[in-house]
């Protein structure tokens, strides 16, 4: 894989840009946002978090000609056969698309209480990045985070699903724990690690 130079960044989220711009600064990558370049935001019509991520690199890279990273992610609870998945944010949305993460995570707690005990309280975040080249060559890097729901929610840090979410081997849900601990040892921080390995050797 070749390292380009420069990256469009296929979000409309400030704070993501920010995330990976600063993590791609120490590589002498230089980034640009989706929105910087009015570039529009597809729909996530894919089925996986490879599809979503791969479309939405790839419309970037066709319509700005640079390379371009994208990013999807969601949280897969075991006893739902993996949903919400690639509709995580959708559980949150109301009909006039807000979001509301408490009602999301109470869907998820009811659902898996009436899937029955048997079932369990696995789930896992997944988040995959992808990078589109200009040459049309995509590469998708996976990274998953395991650990088990809690019920009722805890702590006021993070976002999304982090209140009901704790990672295998700790105690305290993702949004009790100091953040730049999550940043460490997240689903995100491991797709990172594999596309910063990648760059490395390039
Ligand atoms: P997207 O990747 O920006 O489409 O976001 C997917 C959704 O997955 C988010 O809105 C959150 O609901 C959920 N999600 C992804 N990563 C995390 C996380 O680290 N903590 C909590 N929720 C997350």
């Amino acid at each position: 894989m070749i390292k380009p130079a420069k990256l469009v960044i296929a979000t409309h989220n400030a704070g993501k840009l920010r995330e990976i711009r600063a993590l791609l600064a120490p590589l002498g990558i230089e980034c640009v946002g989706a929105e910087e370049l009015d570039l529009p935001e597809p729909d996530e019509t894919g089925v996986t978090f490879v599809d979503n991520a791969e479309l939405k690199a790839r419309q970037a890279a066709d319509l700005s000609g640079l390379a371009a990273l994208a990013d999807d992610s969601g949280l897969a609870v075991d006893a739902l056969h993996g949903n919400p998945g690639i509709f995580s944010a959708r559980w949150a949305e109301d009909g006039d698309g807000e979001r509301d993460f408490g009602r999301a995570m109470e869907r998820v707690s009811r659902e898996v209480e009436a899937a029955g005990p048997d079932a369990g309280h696995d789930a896992h975040f997944v988040c995959v990045l992808s990078l589109a080249l200009p040459d049309g060559t995509v590469e998708s890097f996976e990274g998953r985070c395991d650990g088990t729901l809690v019920w009722p929610p805890r702590g006021d840090k993070g976002f999304g699903y982090d209140p009901m979410f704790v990672k295998a081997g700790m105690e305290r849900t993702f949004a009790e724990i100091d953040q730049n601990e999550k940043h460490r040892i997240s689903h995100r921080a491991n797709a990172f690690a594999k596309l910063l390995a990648a760059f490395r050797e390039a």
